[in-house]
């Protein structure tokens, strides 16, 4: 029988109906000839109201102990999904993440998965089951139970489809695709039927809801996605590996804007030009597992320069601390932080090699007015930080002039 992987979010999941509606679905799955992992996430905001449990007991909770914690909601969800099956007449059977073999670092509350034993699972499916598996945790080497970040259910699924060879692994969400931007923000936003893992990950990371690390998953192990809706049965988005060939060089070369509310710089002034400063400051950021996203140096005229990068405003905190123990070595005295800022991307996987993208994105930018503080590009995307009071404008501003509501 073919393997699917179904991962539902928080919001399918929120309350009781829903919970029987998506038993329902997965009910409709297997009887249409599939056997069925689903994998879900903590019930609709449970696990921000687990941290807030946690901060009203601890000002900084212990970070094992918030992972055990945290990995209890999505035990509430997948017991309850199962319990809701067998009253449908399904077998079904839940397990935990380190029951569904899932082997992590010891990364709290980012750990990464270092492999999965599928045994289990597989046991469970040849007898028939149908597996619900507790997104978003593992096990480390020490038998610890860890988290994988926020909306880490996603990873989960798209790991277990990999490790199981599933057939796709479909992720069931409260949007019914991706879109060539945020419908909220841009009404004439079109859904895409089908975009590349590269383009995905791009958008992922710069604003699409995933968690951009299932994307990369899918695309290194080769498992094709299916993003759609949760609540109706309008088609999704397909994210494979280079979708649509035939139109070459003449695809529309823009696939999508991004936008990321979740940022925050931080400036390290006057640092002293020599080597070695950079890698002083990175280093203790990188082992505590703190992506640091964009970063610019400028030239130094009286042999000090500024140092600014850009984390996720949830990391700064911690990143700010982190740079403060190493100030003194690193022979400045001043740090600046900044938490207003957003990163609007536009991102398309036909603009490799293709001049005068980026010219165009800051000509809309500069005639909407739009200051921009900091710009990054890769091979298939340009992103300005820009402040977060401006963000919206500037999505839509770019969405038109891209003519993304055309379609290709
Ligand atoms: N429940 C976790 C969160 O809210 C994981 C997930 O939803 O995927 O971040
Ligand atoms: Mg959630």
């Amino acid at each position: 029988m073919p393997l699917i992987v179904q991962k539902y979010g928080g919001t399918s999941v929120a309350d009781a109906d829903r919970i029987i509606g998506v038993a329902r679905r997965i009910a409709d799955a297997k009887i249409g000839g599939k056997s069925v992992v689903a994998v879900v996430s903590a019930m609709g905001d449970s696990t921000d109201e687990l941290i807030r449990l946690a901060h009203t007991v601890s000002t900084s909770p212990d970070a094992r102990e918030l992972d055990l914690l945290l990995s209890t909601g999505e035990l509430v969800s997948s017991t309850l999904l199962t319990m809701a099956l067998k009253t449908l007449g399904y077998d079904a059977i839940s397990l935990s993440g380190p029951q569904a073999g899932i082997r992590t670092d010891t990364m709290y509350g980012r750990a990464r998965i270092d492999s999965i034993d599928p045994s289990r699972v597989q046991k469970e499916l040849k007898a028939g089951h149908i597996v619900v598996v507790a997104g978003f945790q593992g096990i480390s080497d020490n038998q610890d139970i860890t988290t994988l970040g926020r909306g880490g259910s996603d990873t989960t699924a798209v790991a277990l489809a990999a490790a199981l060879g599933a057939e796709r692994c479909e992720i069931y969400t409260d949007v019914d695709g991706i879109y060539t931007a945020d419908p909220r923000i841009v009404p004439e936003a079109r859904k895409l039927d089908e975009i590349g893992y590269q383009e995905m990950l791009e958008l992922a990371s710069y604003g699409a809801k995933m968690h951009p690390r299932s994307i990369e998953l899918g695309s290194v192990f080769n498992v094709p996605i299916y993003v759609a809706s949760s609540f109706g049965d309008a088609p999704g988005t397909t994210i494979h590996g280079d979708p649509d060939g035939s139109q070459m060089e003449n695809r529309i070369k823009v696939t999508g804007i991004a936008l990321n509310t979740n940022v925050a710089k931080i400036t390290v002034r006057s640092v002293p030009d020599q080597p070695g400063v950079a890698a002083a400051l990175f280093e203790p950021l990188a082992k505590v597992g703190i992506s640091v996203d964009t970063i610019v140096q400028n030239t130094s005229s009286d042999r000090t320069t500024d140092i600014s990068f850009t984390v996720s405003r949830t990391d700064l905190p911690q990143a700010e601390s982190e740079v403060k123990l190493v100030m003194n070595e690193l022979g400045t005295s001043s740090i600046v932080t900044d938490a207003t800022l957003a990163t609007v991307s536009v991102v398309g996987s036909g603009m490799q090699n293709t001049p005068g993208y980026a010219s165009r994105m800051f000509r809309v930018l500069a005639d909407g007015r739009i200051n921009i503080d900091m710009i990054t590009t890769s091979e298939i995307r340009i992103s300005c930080i820009i402040q977060e009071g401006q963000a919206q404008e500037a999505v839509r501003l770019l969405h038109r002039d891209f003519q993304l509501d055309k379609g290709d």
